[in-house]
């Protein structure tokens, strides 16, 4: 038998595959075209435009994307007005979600 075979590893076990967001009924949705929506209270000072690590904000019209959006939340948690929030249903149920799985501190276990 090989060693390998005896090793215990603790963790999240069954260990879950590549994870897909889903909807209420349980089926796969595809969130990667979800962006931030900028509301009415956008002061147009650019902050958003200049921490956005995909540079994809457009510095013309900021609730304009010109790139990909990472859901970094950068330009949601930098805006000084408020102005930035996703609205998207899946996306948000897929954010509450990774909440409430990851809300404990994990400490590093070495293997050796
Ligand atoms: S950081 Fe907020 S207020 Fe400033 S331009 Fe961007 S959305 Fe508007
Ligand atoms: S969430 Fe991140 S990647 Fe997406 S637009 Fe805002 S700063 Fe850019």
């Amino acid at each position: 038998m090989d060693e390998l075979d005896n090793i215990q590893v603790e963790g999240n076990i069954p260990y879950r595959g590549y994870y897909m967001p889903k909807d209420e009924a349980g089926k796969a949705v595809d969130i990667r075209r979800v962006k931030p929506r900028t509301n009415q209270h956008c002061t147009d000072c650019k902050l958003c435009v200049s921490v956005c690590p995909m540079g994809s904000i457009n510095n013309e019209d900021v609730a304009m994307l010109k790139g990909i959006c990472i859901k970094c939340g950068a330009c949601i948690k930098k805006c000084p007005a408020n102005a930035k929030y996703y609205d998207n249903e899946d996306y948000l149920r897929h954010k509450h979600e990774l909440e409430v799985a990851f809300c404990h501190r994990k400490e590093p276990q070495l293997f050796i």
